[in-house]
């Protein structure tokens, strides 16, 4: 059985608690796209995890985690990280933390360009997380990257690394910044590399061989389908495909053999950096935007940046349904939305004086949306805790099922607060087998 995990809006919809939920029912947890620009935070007893870059499977000691060959990697963040998993009582060794050698390295380099690239844009920067991560895209399909499988080679990496920095150095040095010495790149990396070395394997025969003795394997989104960069509110994107075909190619497992996706989808929904955002509780909201952002934390996990707040946007979550084809939904943070007096939906757009009930391709069209709300009663009593359906109040039912309806997908899971245990499993029998040890 293999799953994908995808977050539906714009990121940050909690896909770190689903994905822990059910990291220790399956065998293998990758990602497949993205760096460490990821920030899940996940809450187990008195200990908080944020994971940037490794699958949040990692923090089960049965799991083996993987870094797919669509993903872009910093050796430097991968040991902080490591480092750090490791000082908070996980173990972690090769056997189970494996790095695909198709994988592209982000290097020094490329966070010096990913400040200077958002320096020219000026007011219409894309508001990145400044770590590299679209310049190592940038080189990956420009065929300069360097690859980890590249990086073992102290020859090759020397070659790609003159040859790179002489360009890139071009550009940092135009924009005022100091240029960045080949020699020195070269120690750090290959010292970084050869730390690396015992993790890295090719992981396609790995994952045909998994799936030949019928092991469990679940693909983990980072970012979100609205951040896609094929199918997202282009510019403002990252530089990869979170959405479902992107888990096929960026994990080089065939589209056929990936049994069901499965949507994380937030009650209401949030927004980090820069790019069009419908549904944003602007300045005469601001008081509802502060209260949800205080509620439901919506601070960036490593960032600490306050999150843009919005109401649950319908058409741009049933595109993301379509897109990705989920078979099924978790629906998080309903706990959240406990205060409500009353709770808006945006069941459509009104873009210059029309109708429109999908998602638009035109970036400038999003500018223009006028959503058309839909207002529900809000419970105004606590459901944060709560295990059973039943046992929640009718109105909160009312509303998932409202936000089922409009998005034409069943809810199997809804999360009512940051723990483990604070999750309603639905019976849901598309789901069936997901949650089987
Ligand atoms: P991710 O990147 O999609 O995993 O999202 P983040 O980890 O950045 O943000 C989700 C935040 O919401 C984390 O602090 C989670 O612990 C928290 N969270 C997840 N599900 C729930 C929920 O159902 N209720 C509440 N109150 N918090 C939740």
């Amino acid at each position: 059985m293999i799953i994908v995990i995808i977050g539906a809006q714009w990121g940050d919809e909690g896909k770190g608690k689903v994905v822990d939920l059910l990291a220790d029912r399956f065998d293998i947890v990758a990602r497949y796209q993205g760096g460490h620009n990821a920030g899940h935070s996940v809450y187990v007893g008195d200990k908080a995890f944020v994971l940037r870059l490794l699958p949040s499977g990692i923090i089960h000691e049965d799991t083996t985690c993987v870094l797919g060959n669509g993903m872009v990697i910093d050796p430097k963040a991968f040991f902080e990280e490591v480092d750090q998993m490791q000082s908070q009582g996980i173990s972690i060794t090769p056997e189970r933390l494996i790095v695909t050698s198709r994988a592209h390295l982000i290097m020094p380099y490329h966070r010096a360009l990913d400040h200077t690239s958002e320096e020219r844009l000026g007011n219409e920067k894309i508001g990145t997380t400044l770590r590299g991560i679209g310049p190592a895209y940038e080189d990956k399909v420009g065929r300069r990257g360097i690859r980890v499988s590249d990086a073992l080679s102290p020859e090759v990496l020397k070659l790609r690394i003159e040859r790179n920095l002489e360009e890139a150095n071009r550009i940092i040095v135009t924009y005022g910044q100091p240029p960045l010495y080949a020699d020195q790149i070269f120690e750090e990396t290959s010292a970084l590399v050869e730390r690396l070395k015992p993790f890295v394997c090719e992981t396609s025969h790995f994952f045909s061989e998994a799936k030949k003795q019928n092991k469990k394997i679940l693909l983990e989104g980072a970012q979100a389908t609205l951040l896609d960069v094929d199918h997202g509110t282009y510019p403002y994107v990252t530089s990869s495909n979170p959405t479902a075909g992107g888990a096929s190619v960026g994990a080089g497992i065939p589209p056929h053999h990936i049994t069901g996706v499965l949507g994380i989808v937030r009650t209401y929904a949030t927004r980090v950096g820069e790019g069009p955002f419908p549904t944003e509780m602007l300045d005469e909201e601001e008081t509802m935007a502060n209260l949800i952002r205080k509620r439901g934390n919506e601070y960036g996990s490593v960032t600490k940046r306050p999150r843009r707040c919005g109401w649950f946007d319908a058409v741009a979550t049933r595109y993301a349904a379509e897109l990705n084809g989920f078979n099924s939904v978790a629906l998080t943070k309903l706990d959240v939305l406990d205060a409500l007096d009353e709770i808006k939906v945006c069941i459509g757009y009104e873009i210059n004086g029309e109708r429109v009930d999908t998602f638009p391709a035109v970036s400038q069209d999003l500018r223009l949306i006028k959503p058309i709300y839909e207002t529900l009663e809000g419970w105004k009593s606590e459901t944060l805790g709560v295990t059973d359906i039943e046992k929640l109040p009718k109105k909160a039912r009312e509303y998932v099922e409202f936000l089922s309806n409009s998005i034409g997908v069943e809810i199997g899971l809804i999360s009512t607060g940051p723990e483990r245990d604070q999750t309603i499993i639905v019976q849901n029998s598309v789901m069936e087998g997901w949650f089987d040890k």
